[in-house]
């Protein structure tokens, strides 16, 4: 029984920097005219309603994209056009997920596969992608569905993984899964996303990925207010393997002044490092 329903958080802190490195990475993939293949193993529901009851319970959107929607940035500009996509001109309502976000870049000769087992969650997921054809919404398992479609047809794919970490297990689930994918298909863009509740857990992450083989991993991480065991999640962040060049430059000039905006207390900070060299 999957009691996390996204529609909760939609455009919170850790939306804003998991959707700004993902826009990143699409639009680095559609450089290319070859077909690329994107798949996203926890869709959601692809597109959120702000003032629903959800939304509205405890409004996590003002600590996120609210903040950042009407900044005047360069680097925010890609990011606020595709929230202003599936809106009313300025006006704030609707937050697409990561599927209808990437929806915006998929080209016809591109495809998407989007995984997501909430049952609820997955009509609306259809209902939203229903208009793309490059779409196809899965109702199964999504770490199952990526190893599935490893390698691809098109030899380019992004891929986002984004659980909800509800059980424990998870974090190793999602460590075993990426070491298996990237068996299968080592030239792919993995962009895994982590909360940060317990930062233990996520420091096994960091060594399980180091000791992994795996190479060319880079890591950006959002932080509230320092680390606490007693606050739920504080900061999140985002692995990415295979990474365009440009994505460091990017970040690194973009994440001290999200920083400012986003953090609550003295101790909010920011991560952009390289994990593993190329
Ligand atoms: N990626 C979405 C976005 O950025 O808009 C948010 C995804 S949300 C954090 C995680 C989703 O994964 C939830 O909707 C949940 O129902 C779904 N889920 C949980 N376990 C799953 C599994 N094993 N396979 C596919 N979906 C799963």
């Amino acid at each position: 029984m999957l009691s996390y329903r996204h529609s909760f958080h939609a455009g919170n802190f850790a939306d804003v920097l998991k959707h700004i490195v993902l826009i990143e990475l699409l639009q680095h993939m559609v450089k290319k005219e070859k077909a690329f293949s994107y798949i996203d193993t926890h869709s959601g529901a692809g597109l959120y309603h702000l003032r629903s009851g959800h939304a509205g319970k405890n409004q996590e959107y003002q600590k996120g994209i609210t903040k950042v929607f009407h900044l005047d940035w360069p680097e925010l500009a890609a990011y606020q056009t595709a929230v202003k996509t599936v809106n009313d001109g300025n006006d704030l309502t609707f937050y697409p997920g990561s599927p209808m976000l990437a929806m915006q870049y998929l080209r016809a000769q591109d495809q998407a596969w989007c995984f997501e087992l909430h049952s609820e969650d997955s009509v609306f997921l259809t209902n939203n992608l229903r208009q793309y054809k490059q779409a196809r919404v899965r109702r199964e398992d999504g770490l199952k569905g990526l190893l599935s479609l490893l390698p691809p047809e098109s030899r380019r794919a992004l891929v986002l993984i984004d659980p909800s970490y509800e059980i424990k297990s998870d974090y190793d689930e999602v460590f075993h899964t990426v070491e298996k994918a990237h068996k299968k298909f080592a030239t792919g863009t993995y962009a895994i996303w982590y909360p940060v509740v317990d930062r233990a857990r996520i420091n096994r992450l960091d060594k399980q990925l180091i000791n992994s083989g795996i190479t060319h991993i880079q890591r950006y991480e959002l932080g509230l207010d320092a680390d606490a065991s007693t606050r739920g999640m504080t900061s999140s962040g985002i692995y990415v393997i295979n990474p365009p060049w440009q994505l460091m430059e990017t970040m690194t000039a973009l994440l001290p002044k999200l920083v400012k905006v986003l953090g609550e207390n003295a101790g909010a900070f920011y991560r952009a490092d390289t994990l593993v060299a190329q």
